[in-house]
């Protein structure tokens, strides 16, 4: 199997060769190869990402991705936005978990008011919320699928502002009923709040792009932070894994990023490439660290990057045996 690894910008290039290792201890027959994409090779060479680079990614079996910088210029391209839409990865899949809760957040990855339909003028600015039945019917089946294995779906949206909403809302009803999945809805806002107060009455939330970047975010609180909360970006053909951070400039070069989000996408790698044991193995050395009371420093702890993926590599290695 051939893995394509983006580090990107900042903590990418921390958190992600943690991962990396984790993995290759695990899976000595996994391949894997570098692609460079991000702010730093824009800086360098005016691209953030080429035709070559999509083509590699296109190439891999699986894609495990850090993070890229995007800085707010208006002539700059989404790394990350880019990829999602060439390789048609419409489900972005984020589960947060803790004690007393287990949500997955089921986001709609490529439309929605990321589709990058967008004008600016002089004295106005423009983006279009585009959604389409298309992208709605199979992220709405996608995550019905996954109610279907686990309790029920709530439906998140501001379907008494936007018609769009509407639109997106009835589809995802369609397809509950359809599959005979119990599904409750809310408005967005209120939903970003009740999933702070009453998390145990959320099990799979499926959204629109924008809406459902902002309740993962929302959602991290619960699971004590940014660094902790990994993710899968599914197509039908291409699958690409990430932590939900970006590439926190403010921390990055300084060795205490949490690599946890970043072991727990490359275990959600192993677990879509059908390695189940891989994958609780990931899990069960994270968890293995933690109870020893080693932390880095957003979790209260003095443990540094490298030094905190040390433990889990170690911890892996005993769990193999
Ligand atoms: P961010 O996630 O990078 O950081 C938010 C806060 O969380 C910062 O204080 C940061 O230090 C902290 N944090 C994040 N990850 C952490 C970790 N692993 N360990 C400890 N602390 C961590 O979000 P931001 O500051 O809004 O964005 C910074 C840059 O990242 C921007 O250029 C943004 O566009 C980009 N970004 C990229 C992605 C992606 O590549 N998928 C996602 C989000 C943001």
């Amino acid at each position: 199997m051939r893995i394509a690894v983006v580090e990107g910008d900042g903590i990418g290039k921390e958190v992600i060769p943690v991962a990396r290792k984790a993995l290759e201890l695990l899976r000595p027959d996994l391949e894997f190869f570098p692609v460079e994409a991000g702010y730093g090779r824009w800086q360098r060479t005016g691209t953030a990402i080429g035709d070559e680079e999509i083509s590699a990614l296109r190439s891999a079996d699986f894609i495990l991705f850090g993070a890229v910088t995007t800085p707010p210029d208006p002539d700059y391209r989404s790394v990350i936005v880019r990829i999602r839409k060439e390789l048609d990865l419409y489900a972005n899949i984020r589960p947060v978990k803790g004690e007393g809760f287990d949500m997955v957040i089921v986001r709609e990855n490529t439309e929605g008011l990321y589709s990058g339909i967008e004008t600016v003028e002089e004295d106005r600015a423009c983006t279009l919320r585009c959604i389409t039945r298309k992208g709605s019917e199979r992220i709405a089946r996608y995550a019905c699928r996954l109610a279907g294995s686990r309790r029920d779906l709530t439906i998140g949206h501001k379907a008494n502002v936007l018609k769009s909403d509407v639109f997106f809302r009835n589809i995802c009803i369609e397809q509950a009923e359809l599959t005979g999945v119990p599904w409750k809805e809310g408005y967005i806002d209120a939903l970003c709040l009740d999933v702070l107060q009453r998390p145990q009455r959320y099990d799979v939330i499926v959204t629109t792009n924008l809406f459902g970047d902002i309740l993962s975010d929302v959602a991290a609180y619960l699971a004590g932070g940014l660094g902790l909360l990994p993710s899968a970006n599914i197509g039908d053909r291409h699958a690409l894994f990430e932590p939900v951070h970006g590439s926190a400039p403010d921390i990055a070069g300084n060795n205490v990023a949490n690599p946890i989000a970043a072991l727990q996408s490359a275990a959600m790698l192993l677990r879509q490439a059908g390695d189940d044991r891989g994958a609780g193995i990931i899990e069960g050395a994270v968890s293995r660290v933690l109870d020893r009371g080693i932390r880095t420093m957003d979790m209260g702890g003095t443990a540094g990057t490298k030094e905190f993926g040390d433990e889990v590599v170690r911890e892996i290695a005993t769990l193999q045996k």
